[in-house]
């Protein structure tokens, strides 16, 4: 999820190595730390913190071997703290690894290690690949050249599910590197006799434009002067590289103008590491870190999603999962209202908060006062170890990656997928939908990411609308049910980075006083994903149509495009989580009126990335 570097070449390391993780650190991180080939075995410095804590370690400087690995941590499995940082060795700290990513089975590995007399000194999830490795070089005793070690670092690159993005060296081979990705990005750059690797390009454009860009599963063997690829296989290929000819700027965001951007399109990436391995490819669904009996759950009597701005979007969808599925009365509440309008909680009422940042000041408040009052408290958040992770009872991690852009976009969508996920889990323990129903919805889960990729298509024909529309002054978003979730999001969007003034409706509700605002000229957003209510939505566009609104539509029914301005095509999914593709539209036309009107799209006027003042 965070930063990766390497180096191997007849320089220094470290130096090459601290500059390149000084380079990544706009993307954020919890910790640090470095391993390089010394004369003597393999060095370790690594600590909680900024880069720059890592030159005030003992050694450090002494340091001189000439081939090394980095990594800027963002906490997944296990606080951030010295032990949990990278690398991570194996047991006879012969062979050291640096991890992006999330290894979904490693606590089945790590009990098939601990079993084989393995130990493990760190909560993180990477702690198994070093051992693993280390496991499958000392069983296979035929073959203790390089290519043996290549071997082993296949077999356990085989047994991680997940993701992965991994540098290994060892002092059994003080010339070489292995690097393989998977579902994680990792390039390396080249020139003469040597390499560069790193997970973000901007970390060494200053040494190189020449890069090979890695493929799932290839990999590769370096030494200085070479760099050797094979496919899962063990057999060799020939690989060429690609000019990179981005500035530093532009590598930051992977090619894309901004992070908000960017972040919309790593969205496939990110709600896939929300699913992880809580839905597997046989339908049973489990979260790791809840262990609620069917018991628990029948006392539980209300539930309350309390969370801000965006995050308090995502919980709408969450009452309608929790409440269709789970039949308890749900309600969605406003941080900063709950905790001041005494809230009827007792012990039978379960709370969630939602926080990307998890250090909402208002969201932790209502998180104290719930508790105090006898509830079980849920938090959903994005970040590790952050404060309302710490107050609550259970944490569930969404695991979107760092979001940058002060927009939220990602890490709705992911806390949108968890929490039907966890509406699953609670209805599957409650026994109180059908298994058919339930096994429905986490097959159209599990293919959300593909029809992320298909629904991002949309963009031309967004950025087209963007440009007809982006003098306005007022726009309008409607929905019914669920999609009128995605209105308010799409509203919120919009008013937050591009300074229109927006307003979501439920569509039924317009006539009923708003609909005396509509006039000629004005845009009309209706979303329209859930087939029984789609007729009754069309006709309140209609009634917008007559009074001279111009309209965008978002839908993935069958409708007469004639009668709009422009319809927008999403693929179809369950009323459940459509909010996942139809808010990707709203994301995108926020964006790019942002950009027509010559905005910092980033970061937006007034607004904080984390509100953590009342
Ligand atoms: N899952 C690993 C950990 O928690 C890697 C996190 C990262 O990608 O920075 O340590």
């Amino acid at each position: 999820m965070c930063g990766i570097v390497g180096y191997i070449g007849n320089k220094k390391a470290c130096p090459i190595l601290l500059a390149g993780l000084t380079r990544l650190e706009y993307r954020g991180y919890d910790s640090a730390g470095v391993s390089t080939i010394e004369k003597n075995g393999l060095s370790l410095m690594k600590n909680k913190g900024r880069v720059k804590n890592l030159y005030d370690l003992d050694g450090i400087d002494k340091l001189e071997g000439t081939i090394g690995i980095a990594h800027t941590r963002w906490a997944t499995h296990g606080k951030p703290s010295n032990e949990n940082s990278h690398p991570h060795q194996d047991n006879s700290k012969r062979i050291s690894v640096v991890h992006n990513g999330i290894i979904e089975n490693y606590s089945e590995l790590r009990g098939l290690l601990e079993s084989n007399g393995y130990h493990f000194y760190s909560q993180t999830d990477t702690e198994v690949i070093p051992n693993l490795i280390h496991y499958y070089f000392s069983k296979n005793t035929e073959d203790n050249s390089v290519m043996g070690f290549l071997r082993a670092v296949r077999d356990a690159c085989l047994d991680l599910k997940g993701s992965f993005a991994i540098e290994v060296i060892t002092d059994y081979f003080p010339d070489n590197m292995i690097v393989v990705r998977k579902d994680s990005p990792l390039v390396i750059g080249t020139c003469d006799d040597e390499k560069y690797i790193s997970s973000d390009i901007p970390a060494i454009l200053s040494f190189t434009r020449d890069f090979y860009l890695l493929n799932d599963f290839e990999f590769v063997l370096l030494s200085r002067t070479s760099a050797r690829f094979f496919d899962s296989q063990l057999n060799e290929f020939q690989k060429n590289t690609d000019v990179i000819e981005w500035n530093s700027s532009a590598a930051e965001k992977d090619g894309f103008e901004d992070f908000m951007l960017k972040e919309i399109f790593e969205q496939p990436n990110a709600v896939r590491e929300t699913i992880g391995s809580r839905i597997s490819n046989n339908l049973t669904c489990d979260i790791d870190e809840l262990n609620f009996s069917k018991e628990d759950l029948k006392k539980i009597n209300k539930i309350y999603i309390i969370a801000c701005g965006t995050a308090m979007h995502a919980g709408l969808s969450g009452k309608n999962a929790i409440e269709k599925l789970c039949r308890i009365p749900t309600e969605v509440d406003i941080a900063s209202e709950f905790r001041y309008r005494d809230p009827i909680v007792d012990n039978n009422t379960l709370c969630i908060f939602i926080s990307q940042s998890g250090e909402t000041a208002d969201t932790i408040a209502a998180l104290k006062l719930a508790k105090s009052k006898g509830a079980t408290t849920i938090a959903i958040s994005n970040v590790i170890g952050s404060s309302i992770t710490r107050e609550a009872d259970f944490t569930i991690y969404t695991h979107a990656g760092p979001e940058i852009a002060v927009a939220s976009t990602k890490a709705y969508t992911s806390q949108v997928i968890l929490i039907n996920i966890l509406a699953i889990y609670f209805a599957e323990t409650l026994e109180s939908a059908s298994c058919e129903q339930l096994k429905d919805l986490k097959s159209e889960i599990l293919s959300l990411p593909k029809k992320i990729e298909e629904t991002l298509e949309c963009k031309e024909q967004i950025f087209n609308f963007a440009k007809k529309v982006y003098q306005e002054k007022d726009m309008f978003f409607l929905g019914r049910g669920i999609d009128e979730t995605v209105a308010k999001e799409g509203s919120l969007k919009l008013k937050e980075i591009s300074y229109i003034h927006s307003e979501s409706y439920a569509a039924g509700e317009l006539k009923h006083g708003p609909i005396a605002l509509i006039e000629n000229g004005v845009t009309v957003v209706g979303i329209m994903t859930d087939e029984k209510l789609t007729p009754k939505t069309i006709s309140n566009i209609q009634e917008v149509i007559t009074r001279g609104a111009k309209t965008l539509i978002i839908t993935n029914q069958v409708i007469d495009y004639n009668s709009f301005n422009e319809v927008i095509k999403i693929p179809n999914t369950s009323p459940f989580v459509s909010p996942i593709l139809s808010v990707i539209p709203l994301q995108l036309l926020a964006y790019y009126i942002s950009k027509e009107k010559g905005l910092d799209v980033d970061k937006p006027r007034n607004l904080a990335k984390s509100v953590t003042v009342e």
